[in-house]
This record gives C-alpha cells, sequence and structure tokens, in this order.
C-alpha cells in the first residue's frame, strides 16, 4: 500500500475503531445508568433472596450489538438474581463475600487509569500503592519490615506463592519429595492440598493431625508424628495453621506450632485467609504467635469486605520468594535489592495484572480503620447472639468459636443426620437467609458464617424465624410419614 491508500484505509477504519473511546455526553449518560442500577441493586438487598437456585441461560456473546438498558436488565436477571447473593447481608453460608461501595469506586479509577501496577519503573505511584498496603499488611500482623509480600487475587493464590517460596528455600525437588513430610489439620482448607499439588508435591507425604474439642490442632501429637517421621529417617519440612478455620472458626494455637517449627525446623505458614483480620479486634490475643510465622496468607476480600479478587501473603525470607519468582536467576547472587522488591512482578507469578492495591488503600483511608474494626466486632457478637438464639429452640451447638463461624445441628430422635439435612434442603429452598452445611466429626451440620459487612442483628432474627419455620416443616413432613 502506498501512502495515500493507507490514508484513506485509516480513515475509513476510524469510523469504526473509534466507537471504543466514548465521548463525554454518552459517558454521562453510561455512569448515570450504572448509578441507577447500583443503587436498585443495594436498595434491593433487604428485600431479595439471598439464595435462587436457577440456571443462568441467556449470556451468550451475540453478534448482535445491544444497548447498555438492555445488557443491565439481563445482568439483573441472569447474574444478580441466580445463584448467591454475595453483596446481601443475609450471606451467612461459606465465608460471606463483602462488596464495599468505595472499594468499587477504587476500582473504577484503577480501571479508567490503568496503571501498570506490578512494575515500579512502569508506575511507581501504583506499585508504591501496592507496597504500602503491603506495608500495612506487615504491621497489622507484626511482621519485620524487610519481610516481602504482594496482592494476589485470593488465598488460594497467595498459598501457591507461599508454599513455591517454602519448597525452594527448602530445596523439595526430585527424588528428596519423597522424603519431606508437611503437616496439616484435619481442618484445613483444601487449596492447601491443591497449592501442594499444582507446585509439583503431590508426592510429598502429608500427615493429618488430629484435633482438640475445640478444633484446634493438638501439638502434642503434632511433636509426636514429627518424632515418629524423623526415627523413620523422613525430612520434616512444612506445618500449616490455620488462623479461623473455615468450618469451626478455630485460631490453632500458633505459638506452641511456631516453637514446634523451629525447633524442627521446618517453614510455619499460617492460614489466616478468613480469620486474619480479626487479629484488629478484642479477639488480638488469640492471634499470638502469628509473628513468629515464615508466611502467612490473609484475604481482604473477606476480613476487610472488599469485593472478590483480592488476597496477601506476607513472607519472611525474601531470598525464596525471589528465587521462584524473579526471571533471572543470575542476578540473584548479589541477594534481593531494594529495587527489585518495589516490583510485585518479582514476588508473585504476576506480570501484567489488575491494579488490586488501590481497591485496598482508597477504603481504608476513606473510611479509616474504626468502621473495619467495628463490623469485625459486631460480626463476633452476632455470632454469639445467633447461638443463644439457636439454644432456645433447642438446636445443639459446635464448641464456642474462636471467631464468627460456628455450627449446630437438631438432635433428632432418630435418623438425626437425614432429618438435618431435610432441614439444610428447606433452609435453600427458602433461601430469603443463605445458610450452608459441613460434616464435622461424623455429623451432618449447618454452619453459621458471619462476615458480610451488612449482616446485622434484623438478619439474624430473620435467620431464625426462618430456621423455626423450617424446623416446623421437617417436623410436620416427619409426622405425615407416621
Ligand atoms: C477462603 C479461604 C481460602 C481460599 O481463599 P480464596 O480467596 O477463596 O482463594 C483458604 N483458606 C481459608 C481458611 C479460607 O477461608
Amino acid at each position: 500500500m502506498d501512502t495515500e491508500e493507507i490514508i484513506l484505509k485509516l480513515i475509513e477504519l476510524n469510523e469504526a475503531s473509534k466507537q471504543l473511546d466514548i465521548q463525554e455526553p454518552e459517558r454521562l449518560k453510561m455512569i448515570n445508568s450504572i448509578t441507577d442500577y447500583s443503587n436498585q441493586f443495594i436498595a434491593g438487598l433487604n428485600t431479595v433472596k439471598a439464595f435462587t437456585e436457577k440456571d443462568a441461560t441467556l449470556l451468550e456473546i451475540t453478534n448482535q450489538k445491544r444497548s447498555l438498558a438492555e445488557l443491565l436488565d439481563l445482568y439483573q436477571k441472569e447474574v444478580a438474581e441466580t445463584g448467591i447473593n454475595a453483596a446481601s447481608g443475609k450471606h451467612l453460608g461459606y465465608i460471606p463475600g463483602g462488596g464495599i461501595f468505595t472499594a468499587a469506586l477504587a476500582d473504577f479509577i484503577a480501571a479508567v487509569t490503568n496503571p501498570y501496577a506490578s512494575v515500579y519503573y512502569a508506575s511507581p505511584g501504583a506499585a508504591t500503592i501496592e507496597n504500602e498496603v503491603v506495608n500495612w499488611l506487615k504491621s497489622v500482623f507484626s511482621f519485620p519490615e524487610n519481610s516481602v509480600g504482594c496482592l494476589s487475587s485470593g488465598g488460594s493464590i497467595s498459598t501457591l506463592i507461599a508454599f513455591t517460596a517454602a519448597r525452594d528455600k527448602h530445596k523439595v525437588k526430585n527424588e528428596f519429595i519423597r522424603q519431606h513430610v508437611v503437616y496439616l489439620s484435619e481442618q484445613v482448607h483444601h487449596s492447601t492440598q491443591k497449592a501442594l499439588r499444582i507446585i509439583g508435591l503431590e508426592d510429598i507425604i502429608i500427615r493429618y493431625i488430629s484435633l482438640d474439642t475445640t478444633h484446634r490442632i493438638k501439638t502434642d501429637s503434632l511433636e509426636e508424628i514429627i518424632e515418629r517421621d524423623i526415627a523413620a529417617g523422613l525430612q520434616p519440612f512444612l506445618v500449616v495453621a490455620t488462623a479461623g478455620t473455615t468450618d469451626t472458626g478455630a485460631v490453632d494455637p500458633l505459638s506452641e506450632i511456631a516453637t514446634l517449627a523451629k525447633k524442627y525446623k521446618m517453614w510455619f505458614h499460617i492460614d489466616a485467609a478468613y480469620g486474619g483480620f480479626f487479629i484488629m479486634t478484642s479477639k488480638r490475643e488469640r492471634f499470638k504467635g502469628i509473628e513468629k510465622a515464615d508466611s502467612i496468607i490473609v484475604d481482604p476480600h473477606k476480613g476487610l469486605f472488599l469485593p472478590y479478587g483480592v488476597g496477601a501473603v506476607l513472607i519472611k525470607d525474601s531470598a525464596a520468594v525471589l528465587h521462584s519468582n524473579y526471571y533471572t536467576a543470575n542476578y540473584m547472587q548479589d541477594g534481593a535489592s531494594e529495587e527489585m522488591l518495589k516490583s510485585s512482578a518479582n514476588v508473585s507469578p504476576e506480570l501484567t495484572k489488575h491494579f488490586r492495591g488501590l481497591r485496598v488503600w482508597l477504603p481504608l483511608q476513606l473510611h479509616g480503620l474504626e468502621p473495619f474494626v467495628a463490623c469485625l466486632e459486631e460480626k463476633l457478637l452476632l455470632v454469639n447472639y445467633f447461638r443463644n438464639k439457636l439454644a432456645e429452640l433447642g438446636f445443639c451447638l459446635g464448641p464456642e468459636p474462636d471467631l464468627s463461624v460456628s455450627y449446630f445441628w437438631y438432635p433428632f430422635v432418630a435418623d438425626s443426620d437425614k432429618k438435618n439435612r431435610q432441614l439444610m434442603d428447606e433452609i435453600h429452598a427458602d433461601g430469603s437467609v443463605f445458610l450452608s452445611s459441613s460434616i464435622i466429626n461424623k455429623r451432618f451440620v449447618i454452619r453459621i458464617a458471619i462476615l458480610a459487612f451488612r449482616t446485622k442483628k434484623e438478619i439474624v432474627d430473620e435467620a431464625i424465624e426462618m430456621i423455626k419455620s423450617c424446623l416446623k416443616k421437617v417436623n410436620q413432613t416427619d409426622l405425615a410419614k407416621n
């Protein structure tokens, strides 16, 4: 093509391509529609169900252009109104989500400006924001200044980063894999085993440590098993404690486990994905020893009530993290330079990524810390309140939880598991408040997990009423059958 032809073609192409750069009047209209939609969605949260069992079937991408209004309508019906409503305060199942509005605003700005946050040189400001969030986390968990960390998409990826560093520090590879032992709680989150498998440690030996009546790791059993392994010529490598288990909200005895990790030269990892931020509350004492871990993970998209998609990992041994993630190993012989650690790309498997630091940084400074801490304290009290109410109704309760997750079951005279399952089904069919179930000590139980920032006393009252009426239904079908 000669220059003339190129110019003509460019003029022609521009007619279509310029549509991607929306102009101000239309931008304002779109923002207004989105604002209206968000307001309607948030206003409706108190009245809509927390769970709707329904498939989404109309979301296929077609070649036909559609209006924003039409797409928002589709979104409402096919996304907002199917499955669990994670933005609702009535989500009391699994580990509830968050979604504070100021984080959404931060995401909007991050997307509009689109800085390259993973390389300091490319965006010193965005990289620094991410680093300052990591620095704040270090102070929350009393990790030393020279530890490293990064923001990830969530707990699972944070675990991968921590375990990879542990693996590389302890040189667990090839024929040595089968001689190394990992010690896990019976209540460990399944992302732990998954991470081991993904990073090539599928053949490592895993020991499950039994738990006491409050679902915490028994440290004497742990030590006994370690001693036995050493006597058998095996190499203790990694011990994982949980600060807030998913099923029971238990915090393992962190200090005692730290002592054992040190004694047997193991990497000490703490999964604080769910529970970590409760360290800022009256429960602080329970977290004693967390500062002794080699690595911890914590999920701001849980305990800081942020929208899904932001986890964090802190690791003390920066050389190990760089070994796994820095792209030229030769550079490594000089050790970790300050400059290298300013770019998250060097301490994480991600290169180009969402600038997720802003959605932590902005809300923390807009609101200050106080409302976050108050919200966490409130969740602790609400679980207490929920348990009291359940006890009044004759339910059996799991042990008093360390944090905001607990469980219960009804002591039906016969077929208890089956009928509690039926009760769970009734609760799901009702859907006004969402709860989930688990198997604990071989018993079918219903879990209460309170962490959504919108969960308030009124919602717990509603849950109690719903459970009462569902229990009645189970009892009635029982009578009808007899
Ligand atoms: C949620 C959770 C994880 C996994 O984190 P994701 O952010 O879902 O990947 C790991 N451990 C615990 C204790 C959790 O609650």
